[in-house]
């Protein structure tokens, strides 16, 4: 292929116990798939459908030990997630067969810009200057599964300077891991490479430069970083 400028590199992500990579297609992210956290900010969780919103594939990548404090904001807030790894293209995906859709699991942060994010909503604006900003999504090493083995039951905490803040269970979730594979991919075709950050518990809320976020999810692995 005769490219005009230098293609852009392909972002990827690692693997647990691996030196292979996945490659990283596109980044969907559930809306307040957990009750609670739905609640906190200030919505009605039994009445609403479960709606997305995307990070460019560059913003998800390796977390490491620093993490850099980004423009434009005096709100950013963490938000820990489980993060699903899909294996497979797939359009009208049953529930029943969602996952075997699925490569792996791990643990993400869903960084946000909470003031900007706030100022979209007031006023019916697009979310990405407050969600899908560079490096927005760290995460930590996918832990591969086996073809469809279902995840049920898993811990899911986030400590900021020894603090906890958030603590919940995957179990929690509103909308299921399969049912959110079903969903989507009923919209638009599911594709290898895709990455699915799936909502956070209740208890976001704001870090600044020198923070130290410790999270994780029981058997996916803990991450840690500090803000710079
Ligand atoms: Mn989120």
């Amino acid at each position: 292929m005769n490219f005009i400028i230098e293609p852009p590199a392909q972002p990827f992500l690692s693997i647990n116990g691996s030196d292979q990579k996945f490659p990283v297609n596109r980044v969907f992210c559930v809306g307040r798939n957990y009750a609670d956290h739905a609640r906190e900010m200030g919505h009605d969780p039994d009445r609403e459908p479960p709606f997305f919103f995307m990070k460019p594939a560059d913003a998800v990548h390796d977390i490491g030990g620093k993490w850099e404090y980004p423009p434009q904001t005096e709100n950013l807030h963490y938000e820990c997630e489980l993060v699903v790894y899909v294996s497979k293209s797939g359009k009208d995906i049953k529930i029943q067969d969602a996952n075997t859709y699925v490569l792996g699991y791990g643990v993400g942060l869903d960084m946000t810009r909470r003031d900007l994010q706030g100022q979209a909503k007031k006023m019916g604006r697009p979310w990405e200057w407050g969600k899908s900003f560079d490096k927005s999504g760290p995460c930590g090493p996918i832990h591969l599964i086996d073809e469809g083995q279902p995840l049920v039951n898993a811990k899911i905490w986030l400590e900021v300077n020894g603090i906890e803040k958030q603590s919940g269970d995957i179990s929690d979730l509103i909308w299921s891991v399969p049912e959110v594979i079903s969903i989507i991919s009923h919209s638009m075709e599911l594709k290898a490479g895709d990455v699915i950050m799936t909502g956070t518990p209740s208890g976001v809320g704001p870090v600044v430069r020198g923070d130290k976020i410790h999270a994780g999810i029981d058997g996916l692995g803990e991450i840690t970083t500090t803000v710079v």
